[in-house]
């Protein structure tokens, strides 16, 4: 596999130290050896794999899903848990410019209905996920975006068809440097590994088979091969997401740009130290900045708070930007400065040039599908792809989907490259964050 990244990216290094590992289990899984047969191979266990695979079980398709280290050890282990709107950051001029207003208001609904996917799926399912947090805050760090709030509900209203909340983020226990709350009503947040475990178990209890240590090496037109064995099928599933390579196959050469997030979780705060910062809320929340930072209070307490992670991967680099994330924490709530933070690790988030994720089949190879890039917000998006790509295997029409995510992505300028496109962004960023 020809990778991005170094190889420190793809080891334990960056996920060592992450909480959610220590909430629950998922049973391991033997790896693959020799000739095995489904009817779909699915490449990548982690949410969206996971979901294409119990959506196709549940139709009675036999399923495999190959897993390069262990199930949930990419991104769907290791991630904030906001289940929210997203998954595309493509604002709404471009949306209109390239599919028009019907194209966009199209690609929105898909942003709802993974949300209610995932809720269902929860209720359905039975799944005990932790789940808090009635919709989504964003919270102005400056004035000026906080001035913008009343414009910015009236495009929710268009896009979502419901109506914001605005209100002074003190008032609602949000206390910190931030000047007003904008609140969507939609979306919770979630812990993703048991989410993920919940997934698996019934993807299991449907007839999926899992393999770990199988890292998928070549995938062709009757199926995949690993190291060690290989696995025939009619149709295979790419659900590898920022963890992708340049070679698995060819044709995901250039065409996603991994990007690293960074995340700390504190110790159980008291409720006398949530109120000495005058953060009570149970919400998930996400400041203006261009370089976001999403936080929100555990259900037992304990504080998250994620941010963009550093351009190089090392482990000094590591290093840096956890002491990054710790300075950016401790400056935005003083009051716990002192807090012991417990937990800290980074992943990789997938962004496409086109800004949205991609649903269907290879031009070249129309016996798989694929389903990536969720640009940092793939719980819901991640579920939705997979339930679309089992709908496409079940012989769903791709002109079903909305434009805005079956336009193949176009390949990045730089090649292998193309990751030294991110310092100058990011300063430009940065810069833009900081004016007053
Ligand atoms: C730190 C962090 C915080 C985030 N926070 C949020 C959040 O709060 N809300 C949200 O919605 N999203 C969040 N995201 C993004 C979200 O986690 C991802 O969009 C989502 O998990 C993608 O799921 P996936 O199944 O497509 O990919 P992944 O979960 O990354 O899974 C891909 C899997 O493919 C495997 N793989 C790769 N190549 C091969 C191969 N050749 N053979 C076999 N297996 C292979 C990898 O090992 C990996 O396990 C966050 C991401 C990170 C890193």
């Amino acid at each position: 596999m020809r990778r991005i990244f170094s190889d420190y990216t793809y080891g334990p290094g960056p996920r060592d130290g992450c909480w959610w590992d220590e909430t629950c289990d998922i049973a391991p899984a033997d790896a693959v050896r020799g000739q095995l047969r489904c009817d779909v191979v699915v490449v990548g266990a982690g949410i969206t794999g996971v979901s294409a695979a119990l959506h196709l079980a549940r139709a009675g398709v036999s399923v495999m899903v190959l897993e390069a280290t262990r199930i949930g050890w990419g991104a769907s282990g290791r991630n904030g848990g906001f289940c929210c709107l997203g998954g595309g950051i493509a604002s709404d001029a471009t949306l209109d410019r390239r599919f028009g207003k019907d194209g966009r208001l199209a690609w929105r609904r898909c942003e709802r209905d993974a949300v209610a996917l995932v809720a269902d799926l929860i209720e359905t399912l039975g799944l005990n996920v932790d789940r808090h947090s009635e919709g989504e805050t964003l919270l102005a760090h400056r004035a000026r975006d906080g001035a913008g709030f009343d414009a910015a509900a009236r495009n929710i209203e268009e896009n979502y068809g419901v109506t914001p909340r605005i209100d002074n983020p003190a008032d609602i226990g949000m206390g910190g440097p931030f000047h007003r709350a904008l609140t969507v009503p939609i979306g919770f947040a979630l812990n993703p590994r048991k989410y993920l475990a919940g997934l698996v178990r019934a993807a299991r209890a449907a007839g999926v088979q899992f393999f770990e240590y199988s890292a998928v090496t070549q995938i062709g037109p009757d199926g995949v091969r690993t190291a060690k064995g290989s696995v025939t099928a009619d149709r295979v599933i790419l659900a590898t997401n920022g963890y992708s390579s340049e070679d698995v196959p060819d044709w995901m050469r250039g065409r996603y740009l991994p990007a690293q997030s960074n995340v700390l979780v504190t110790r159980p705060l008291s409720r006398a130290e949530q109120e000495a910062q005058g953060w009570t809320s149970s919400q998930m929340s996400y400041d203006t900045r261009h370089l976001l930072h999403y936080f929100r209070l555990l259900p037992d307490g304990r504080f998250l708070f994620g941010m963009r992670g550093g351009l190089l991967s090392n482990p000094g680099a590591e290093v840096r930007a956890r002491a990054a994330i710790l300075r950016d924490f401790r400056r935005m709530f003083p009051a716990w400065e002192t807090v012991e933070v417990t937990h800290g690790w980074s992943g990789l988030v997938c962004l496409s040039r086109a800004q949205l994720p991609f649903v269907g089949a290879l031009p070249d190879a129309p016996n798989v599908l694929a389903g990536f890039a969720f640009h940092g917000n793939g719980v819901a998006m991640g579920t939705y792809t997979g339930a679309c790509l089992a709908a496409l295997v079940q012989g769903q029409s791709p002109d079903d989907l909305p434009a805005a995510i079956r336009s193949l992505p176009a390949r990045f300028p730089l090649g292998r490259l193309r990751r030294l496109v991110m310092p100058p962004i990011y300063a430009a960023l940065a810069i833009a964050d900081r004016l007053p």
